[in-house]
């Protein structure tokens, strides 16, 4: 074929290009088998794909293990980022769970109110569980538990122990200070 010709061909298809598609389409639609179409659930697709590629991997076998140990520091690296995001996903779980168990143990110690025993304050961010015979402390530091979170959940697992009472910050540091509250010691 000539150089002319080729040149020629191509500026016709180019002239042509709508008319060409049309013609494909019309082709495409008068000889396509005509064979019923088989509509899947998103659901079925992904375990048409699923059952795929664990086909793939059983009869692969070699391959993939080859495939592993050529791009080690890939593999190794997508491990190491899966453990990470998988991280996060705990640390939030853990956080969610403290969080219920402080309330649960705030609740029950203020008796369902959620209010310091001393100045009745409702402030749900500075409550705290105060031990009543102030000795707090060296309880836990002997009971090996640590304060917090740990704590909360000790009090859960040990069926909610006598002792305890819920005091907000303010009431909490007066009794520290003190020895009784400020709050108290003016009633007196
Ligand atoms: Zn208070
Ligand atoms: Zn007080």
């Amino acid at each position: 074929m000539s150089r002319d010709r080729l040149e020629y061909m191509r500026e016709w298809r180019r002239k042509n290009r709508e008319k060409i598609r049309q013609y494909k389409k019309e082709y495409y639609r008068n000889h396509r088998k005509l064979k019923p179409r088989i509509v899947l659930s998103p659901e079925e697709k992904k375990q048409r794909m699923n059952e795929y590629i664990r086909s793939w991997r059983a009869k692969n076998k070699e391959k993939l293990k080859a495939y592993r140990i050529k791009h080690l520091d890939l593999f190794q690296k997508r491990a190491r980022q899966s453990y990470y995001n998988h991280r996060q996903v705990r640390l939030e779980y853990k956080r969610q769970k403290d969080q219920r168990n402080r309330e649960i143990v705030l609740l029950y110690y203020s008796h369902g109110q959620m209010e310091c025993a001393c100045c009745g304050s409702t402030d749900k961010w500075s409550l705290s569980i105060d031990h009543i015979a102030n000795n707090g402390k060296e309880e836990r530091k002997q009971l090996k538990i640590g304060s917090g979170a740990p704590f909360y959940a000790w009090l859960i697992r040990h069926g909610f122990p006598e002792g305890y009472q819920v005091l907000c910050r303010n009431c909490n540091w007066g009794k520290r200070r003190f020895g009784k509250c400020p709050h108290q010691l003016k009633k007196a």
